[in-house]
This record gives C-alpha cells, sequence and structure tokens, in this order.
C-alpha cells in the first residue's frame, strides 16, 4: 500500500486508543479525535523534550508541519481536558515506520524492523499475531 500524501512517520504505536474522562460524562458527546501524527509530535516535542527540528527529521516532515500538527494537538487535548471530552486516537496521516505486531496471547507488541514475515511472537511463541494498524 503507498504512503498517503503528507505522511508522517511515526517511530512507536501509541499503546492507547484513547482516553475517556473520569467524573463527568453526560453521553452525548462525540469524541475528540486524536489522529497518530498529532500523537506522535506531542510525544516528542513534550514528551522527549526534542526540538521541533528533530521532531520534523524523525517524522519526514518540514518544521513548518510539524508546527502545525502540534498546534491542532495542542488544541484538541486542551478541549478534551476543559470540556470534559473523550479522545479517540486515528491514524489519521501518520505511518509506522516499521513493523509492529501485537500477540493477543501475551498482549506484547514487538517490532520486526528487517520486515519478514512474522507468523509467532517473539516472547510467548503464540501464533495469534497481528500486524498493526498503521504499518505500511
Ligand atoms: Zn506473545
Amino acid at each position: 500500500m503507498a504512503r498517503p500524501r503528507h505522511a508522517n512517520s511515526v517511530q512507536i504505536p501509541p499503546r492507547i486508543k484513547g482516553f475517556t474522562p473520569v467524573g463527568y460524562c453526560n453521553g452525548e458527546c462525540e469524541p475528540l479525535l486524536l489522529y497518530l501524527e498529532e500523537l506522535e509530535v506531542i510525544r516528542l516535542l513534550d514528551y522527549e523534550g526534542l526540538s521541533q527540528e528533530e521532531a520534523a527529521r524523525l517524522m519526514q516532515r518540514s518544521r513548518s508541519s510539524v508546527t502545525r500538527i502540534y498546534q491542532r494537538a495542542r488544541a484538541t487535548i486542551a478541549k478534551a481536558l476543559v470540556e470534559g471530552v473523550e479522545v479517540k486516537i486515528e491514524s489519521g496521516n501518520g505511518f509506522l515506520n516499521c513493523n509492529w505486531f501485537f500477540c493477543s496471547g501475551c498482549k506484547v507488541r514487538f517490532n520486526n524492523p528487517k520486515g519478514n514475515v512474522t507468523n509467532e511472537c517473539v516472547l510467548c511463541g503464540s501464533t495469534e499475531i497481528v500486524k498493526m494498524e498503521g504499518c505500511v
């Protein structure tokens, strides 16, 4: 499958599929979408402490694109926290830059940078292996 235009390289797949607010929910709120590239830019800038230039190089995008993605991500997170709205993580224009797999047996995520066909978990040996969403 070809990468979408303006695809953003993502180093590590998310551990979760979203967030749910605690203590308040009227059940009528549509979840906010946080795209994979938005989570990646938050991870690189706020969690890892990289500069926007470094993040742009890792994501294979221009610095101005990273700035735009970062602004969208911050706005989504701010709205979720202030208004108490659920957040769901979706793939958007992000792609995982190596082959990641999930084992249904032991719940471990592992990658296979050489891209070889994997049919067995590296940890428990289970054959219940799923290639993670967003891989190209
Ligand atoms: Zn396993």
